[in-house]
């Protein structure tokens, strides 16, 4: 296959720079060659959509202009910034990340693939990415979009979830990716499976590879990538106590520092056990995190959410303490708040929606 990559890579590169410069998208972080910006933004963009990244990049940078400033920040302002966007763990890791740099590198992003893959929630795609975009090295940035377009180039059957295949297809992305402007290339392909070679529609006619691509010749277009089919997602179930105090406040709790949704705040509560009653594992979960005897009231509310590897079906309900003050346990830290004040502390989706679903149509 290599053979066949040598054989069109001037004409791959040649027609993808003239169609990238018709069609490039405007995007904030190509407005700079600043690697802390251009990592802020693929990091931004690895689980999230470019519409939806681009008034988050812009606040982020504006509340963490570099790398010294995010470095120094604490982790629940820069969970705050990140709030709706979701996968948390990117702003941890992130968050992290600005730490190792400023100790390790006095503050400078490393230029090099070994180290930069060395650091917390960089792999070979983002470093190919702040490479060849900040630092003008020839390095691929290959992501699922890139390998779909690929794929399809060079009419590869196999599915793209095949480490093997991954592998060939990062080598024959590290052949294609010229020495000229290595950044404007990497930014093409992806720009080319937004628009172009997508993932459930090809726009072959309007494709400047179209000429050399194996897939449309051989019209297997709509079978590359392989499908695979996938697993339905596992439900679980989970509940909230709605406590107030006499002032109406609410007790809310802090996640523990590891493990899903870690440091942000929540009510109290979690998964029910398989087997076991909402009411009874919600009383045993309270008394885990906090340590006080709760009695369970009213259903106040119910919302769905999706994760990535399981839906979640949260049940409010109201709980009443007796007399006892509650101790972080199984939490990070605990408070009495107001919604405004709720509002204000980094918290997941799926809460948000019950602290919204409460006030809106719920007589506390
Ligand atoms: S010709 Fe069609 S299948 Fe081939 S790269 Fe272009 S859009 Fe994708």
């Amino acid at each position: 296959m290599m053979n066949d990559v040598m054989k069109i890579k001037t004409a791959v590169v040649r027609r993808l720079s003239a169609w990238y410069k018709r069609n490039k998208r405007v995007l904030p972080w190509r407005e700079t060659t600043d690697p802390y910006r251009i990592w802020i933004s693929e990091i931004m963009l690895q689980q999230t959509q470019v519409d939806t990244v681009i008034p988050y990049y812009r606040r982020f940078l504006d509340i963490f202009p570099n790398v010294d400033a995010l470095a120094v920040a604490r982790l629940e302002d820069v969970l705050k910034a990140w709030e709706n966007m979701g996968y948390y763990a990117r702003a941890r890791q992130l968050h992290r990340c600005a730490g190792m740099i400023v100790d390790k590198y006095g503050g400078k992003i490393p230029d090099t693939l070994a180290e930069l893959t060395a650091l917390p929630g960089i792999g070979a795609y983002t470093a190919g990415a702040v490479l060849s975009m900040a630092y003008g090295q020839a390095v691929p940035a290959v992501d699922g979009n890139v390998r779909r377009i690929l794929a399809r180039l060079f009419a590869v059957r196999k599915p793209l979830d095949d480490l093997q295949t991954q592998k060939q297809l990062h080598q024959t992305a590290a052949t294609l990716v010229p020495s000229k402007k290595p950044g404007d290339f990497n930014q093409a392909l992806m720009d080319l499976g937004a628009a172009v070679c997508k993932a459930k529609k090809t726009l072959c006619t309007l494709c400047p590879l179209a000429r050399l691509c194996q897939a449309r010749i051989l019209e297997l277009q709509d079978g590359i990538p392989a499908k695979k089919k996938r697993p339905s997602l596992p439900h679980r179930q989970a509940a909230a106590a709605i406590i107030q105090n006499r002032d109406g406040l609410f007790l809310v709790v802090q996640r523990p520092a590891t493990g899903l949704l870690a440091s942000l705040w929540t009510f109290p509560g979690g998964f029910v056990e398989d087997g076991k009653t909402l009411k009874s594992d919600l009383i045993k979960r309270v008394r885990e995190q906090l340590g006080i005897r709760i009695r369970i009231g009213e259903h106040l509310a119910e919302v769905r959410h999706a994760y990535t590897h399981f839906r979640i079906t949260l049940h409010a309900c109201k709980g009443y303490v007796s007399k006892e003050t509650p101790k972080a346990l199984a939490c990070r830290d605990w408070r009495w708040i107001t919604p405004a004040g709720f509002a204000v502390l980094p918290s997941s989706k799926i809460d948000r929606m019950i602290m919204q679903t409460l006030l809106s149509e719920i007589k506390m």
